[in-house]
């Protein structure tokens, strides 16, 4: 996808108009108060601005894997148990319609819970008896938590009389067919995004999406991977061309450190596009790691805010840097990594080594964070789990296969310069007592990275950010 491309107009949807996105995940929605607030805030943004927000709204907390684990049920047991495991589920979201909706709007959605119901027995039984319809009945089976909350959050806001309306989002979002984990089509999703919200908007109604949902050309539901909601709000606000799009969840913002580990950790303000994705692929869990892509090029500025408090402050994430030159702004780490070193079984690798280790850790859906090579080993920085359990047993055609489970990334996000080779001898200092390899090259000029063991990583994250996040220095 390309959000640059030229035959992309750059105008908004109307050509002059800027909508704000608003994105509210699991645990902004999690209860009847949650939804309250939520709409409440909604109702607040649409009141204070010409135009209405957009809202992208994810399914209640606990929903996605609930239904994830309705497809393992009816897959290994039966279709029955797998239902009965989604009722506490439903409840939920009755309870939040009964509480917050009344009328036609609360009649409405009980016939949508219904038909819900209706459409997951049957995908669940289609699955177990034609196995090739696993991978696209899966996500049409996930798809369900977005949806419903969609249905309900419109009718909750509605309640009070303000326009909103849901909007299935897969009308929006165009993605290619890799079920699970799907890819936007970033043209297709721009046209059908302005033609879907455009008169919606222009009618002064605000339009409720579900997030982490597309379809593909051909109309069938696709998700766009774990915690996608954001990047649906990315994509939504770079087809509109949003003045900002806010990404509300139950932290203001993004923090120095994981608050639970460093007490004294403190909430960065503002931040660059690239500091926020290396944060978000190395440990912080506030953002989706794609969520930036959209919106990078188009300059739209993305803020990350608390619905439990919405006037708490925020994170400010544009092109401009939050580190000053030399500075460290945050200090994150991401357990369950593995390195694999592969040594020659006697004397030299093959020449074709290191395309050989590609090759069998992409046939087996390996993500490689990090790969280094020399003549006496490959060494691969890999997410630990089954794929490369089952890719070592092939790799052991490439040669002596060493296997290092339980390692952590720990990584220091700031303002280093252009240099993606040296160590700076502060960080070298403040890690001495640990056991750390660096890997190099350096990710980019505002990340290094380390490799660790996993109960190493905790510690270290403390250390760091108390002699150089804290006192502000520069390096
Ligand atoms: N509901 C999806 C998930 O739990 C998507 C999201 O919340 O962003 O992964
Ligand atoms: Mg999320």
């Amino acid at each position: 996808m390309n959000p640059t491309s030229n035959s992309v107009s750059p105008a908004s949807f109307d050509g002059e108009r800027r909508p704000t996105v608003m994105k509210f995940g699991g645990t902004s929605v999690q209860d009847t108060a949650a939804f309250a607030r939520v709409a409440a805030i909604a109702r607040r943004q649409s009141a204070r601005s010409p135009l209405p927000p957009v809202v992208v709204v994810s399914a209640m907390a606990g929903m996605t894997d609930a239904l994830l684990e309705a497809v393992r049920q009816a897959l290994e047991q039966d279709t029955a148990a797998a239902l009965d495991g989604l009722e506490p589920h439903f409840a939920r979201y009755s309870e939040v319609a009964e509480s917050l909706t009344g009328g036609a709007a609360y009649g409405d959605f009980v016939h949508a819970l219904y038909a819900a119901r209706e459409r997951l027995a049957q995908a669940l039984e289609t699955m177990r008896a034609y196995p090739g319809t696993i991978p696209p009945l899966r996500d049409e089976v996930v798809a369900y938590g977005e949806q419903l909350a969609a249905t309900l959050l419109a009718a909750v806001i509605a309640g009070d009389g303000t326009a909103c309306r849901a909007v299935d989002a897969r009308t929006c979002i165009v993605t290619d067919e890799v079920y699970g984990r799907a890819r936007p089509r970033w043209e297709a999703t721009v046209a059908r995004t302005r033609q879907a919200l455009g008169p919606v908007l222009s009618a002064g109604v605000i339009p409720v999406l579900g997030g982490f949902i597309g379809a593909t050309l051909d109309g069938a539901t696709t998700t766009l991977g774990r915690g996608g909601s954001d990047y649906s709000a990315t994509l939504i606000g770079a087809a509109l061309q949003a003045d900002e799009v806010q990404i509300w969840t139950d932290v203001a913002g993004i923090y120095s450190a994981d608050p639970r580990l460093v007490a004294r950790s403190r909430r960065l303000e503002t931040l660059a596009y690239g500091e926020a994705t290396d944060l978000a692929l190395y440990g912080a869990k506030v953002l989706h790691p794609r969520t930036i892509e959209p919106v990078e090029r188009l300059k739209i500025p993305v803020s990350i805010r608390n619905s439990y408090d919405p006037d708490a402050g925020y994170s400010m994430i544009t092109s401009v840097s939050g580190a000053p030159p030399g500075s460290i702004l945050a200090v994150t780490h991401r357990p369950g990594i593995a390195a694999v070193h592969v040594r020659p079984a006697g004397g030299w690798l093959a020449a074709s080594a290191l395309e050989e280790m590609a090759r069998i850790l992409h046939a087996h859906g390996v993500l490689v964070e990090h790969l280094a090579a020399s003549r006496l080993g490959l060494t691969a920085t890999v997410e630990q789990g089954d794929a490369i359990e089952a890719a070592r047993r092939d790799l052991a055609s490439v040669g002596d296969v060493h296997l290092a489970a339980d390692r952590a990334l720990l990584c220091v996000v700031g303002n280093f310069g252009e240099d993606v080779i040296t160590l700076h001898p502060s960080l070298s200092e403040a890690l001495a007592a640990f056991q750390v390899t660096p890997l190099l090259p350096h990710p980019s000029a505002h990340a290094r990275l380390f490799l660790m063991a996993e109960t190493d990583a905790p510690p270290a994250v403390q250390a760091l950010h108390a002699r150089l996040v804290e006192p502000a220095d520069t390096l």
